[in-house]
């Protein structure tokens, strides 16, 4: 492992019994599912992953985490990761040459992945792409700061564009790990009750029926009689009418496309 790349997780302990940087490999944990984060800010992971589910799979190896500290690969003696925006205008960029030599770095070591840079302007995250993700090897993830990101960069490694939705971030920390959290809760092991995915929102593309748990009656609202009646059936047939109304009234575009599967 390099000087600026620090593992997360069970193995992570160790870290100050061995000095991983003597050792020079980086302690890849073979077919486990990875994620390198390029920051300029690395301390704010694992952050909400650390708690948990992802928490106590990171602990349990059922992923692993490796952050990069992008400022170790910048620009001379005060390592400049920035420049001003060619052709004038506000703010800073993140330079090609800088973000050219981490991600080469890390592609050194792991096997091949996507290469995702989180991006206002990248592809809305759906809960298909986080499955996608999840069913793959994982992925080295970019977090911008600033204005953002040299173009060329993008088009150079091919990267991958996602955003988390429509509002401009400070820095792409946050949306990776609302990427991470959406892939890794679906990692095939991560989550105890497989089946608990399989019925939740998007998957079957509804949004999900609502829950009660007791008491049965609070602030003189009862849960609704048939979830109490023992019934199956009856309870299976409420779920899915409010699923589907509840996805008719607040998500016409989800109504749209579940209709359209559901035709023929
Ligand atoms: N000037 C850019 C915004 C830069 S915000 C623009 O107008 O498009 C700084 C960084 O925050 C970005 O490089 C990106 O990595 C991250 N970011 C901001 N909003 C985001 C969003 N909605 N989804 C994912 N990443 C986002």
């Amino acid at each position: 492992m390099s000087a600026n790349e620090r593992s997360h997780g069970r193995k992570s302990i160790h870290a100050s019994i061995t000095p991983r940087a003597l050792i020079g490999d980086s302690p890849d944990l073979a077919g486990v599912w990875r994620a390198d984060i390029l920051s300029l800010f690395p301390d704010t992971f694992p952050g909400v992953l650390g708690a948990s589910i992802t928490g106590k799979a990171l602990k349990e190896n059922k992923w692993q985490l490796h952050t990069h500290d992008l400022r170790t690969y910048g620009e001379g003696k005060h390592r400049n990761v920035d420049d001003t925006p060619a052709g004038g205008g506000a703010g800073m960029v993140m330079r090609a040459d800088v973000l050219g030599r981490a991600i080469s770095d890390v592609l050194r070591r792991r096997d091949p992945c996507p290469i995702i840079y989180m991006s206002p302007r990248g592809r809305p995250l759906t809960h298909t792409r986080a499955k996608t993700l999840a069913n793959g090897p994982g992925a080295i993830v970019l977090c911008g700061r600033f204005e953002g990101i040299d173009q060329r960069i993008i088009d150079h490694f091919q990267i991958e564009e996602i955003s988390i939705g429509d509002y401009v971030l400070s820095g792409g920390e946050l949306a990776a790990q609302v990427m991470l959290d959406a892939s890794i809760r679906l990692i095939p092991g991560v989550l105890g009750n497989q089946t608990s995915t399989e019925e939740e929102s998007f998957s079957n593309g509804l949004l999900e029926h609502p829950q009660f748990t007791r008491p049965l009656v609070w602030e003189g609202r009862e849960i609704p009689p048939v979830l109490m009646s023992g019934h199956h059936g009856k309870v299976a047939d409420w779920q899915k009418q409010q699923s589907e109304a509840l996805t008719q009234q607040r998500r016409p575009d989800l109504w749209k496309e579940f209709n359209k599967s559901h035709k023929n």
